[in-house]
């Protein structure tokens, strides 16, 4: 650990509240192949706290399956709704800009979803990434699922795909965010500046 931070400090300035955060629940950093083009280190950081925020304030029923019933999209974060699947930004981001794509159909597996709720949830997905890199200069992204508790689904019951826009150097506030309060303010400031790009997007399933 003392080695882990010593290697952080000296790319970035650690505060007090990332060493307090870094003690108190031992990350793990995985170390990936390097980024030689840019001469920066692309690191993976594993935020375990996250997941047990999540669960712990976990609120009864589904909310892929209650929030598109809900007819009021800003207050529900949703910034798309596809004919099968939905885009909506996610209360508990690993990055600024951390959407999650949901079919309607309540499935714990995407072995469940037809061909047809496949297809749109990646159509969704090529057009989430073309819409953060434009509006947000995003670099990069990590994309997929956490299938069942054991994969760390915050939600198991209802598959749902992670687009997590990524910039260069931008593993060092990562668990700062994922282990802080929601920032509710900021989520709906970055909404009001996705929303125009999804309300204009068309798939090539609606064609
Ligand atoms: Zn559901």
């Amino acid at each position: 650990m003392d080695t882990l931070l010593t290697s952080i400090n000296k790319k970035v300035k650690i505060t007090d509240e990332h060493t307090s955060i870094f003690a108190n629940t031992q990350p793990i950093v995985r170390r990936m192949k390097p980024d030689t083009t840019h001469q920066l280190p692309l690191t993976r950081l594993w935020a375990p706290w996250r997941i047990e925020y999540i669960r712990s304030i976990k609120e009864d029923g589904c909310i892929f399956c209650d929030k598109p019933e809900n007819d009021d999209d800003r207050e529900m974060l949703i910034l798309h709704r596809g004919k099968l699947a939905f885009v909506m930004m996610n209360l508990f981001p690993y990055n600024n800009g951390h959407l999650l794509i949901a079919p309607y159909t309540h499935a714990d597996n995407p072995g469940d979803l037809s061909c047809e709720e496949r297809s749109e949830i990646m159509e969704l997905a090529d057009a989430s990434m073309i819409i953060i890199k434009k509006v947000m200069k995003a670099e990069g992204f990590n994309f997929g699922a956490n299938i069942g508790c054991a994969g760390g689904a915050g939600i198991e019951e209802h598959v749902h795909f992670h687009v997590v826009p990524r910039w260069r150097g931008d593993t060092n506030f990562m668990p700062v965010l994922g282990h802080t309060k929601v920032q509710v303010d900021g989520l709906k400031e970055s909404y009001n500046n996705l929303k125009p790009h999804f309300d204009g997007i068309s798939l090539k399933g609606d064609t």
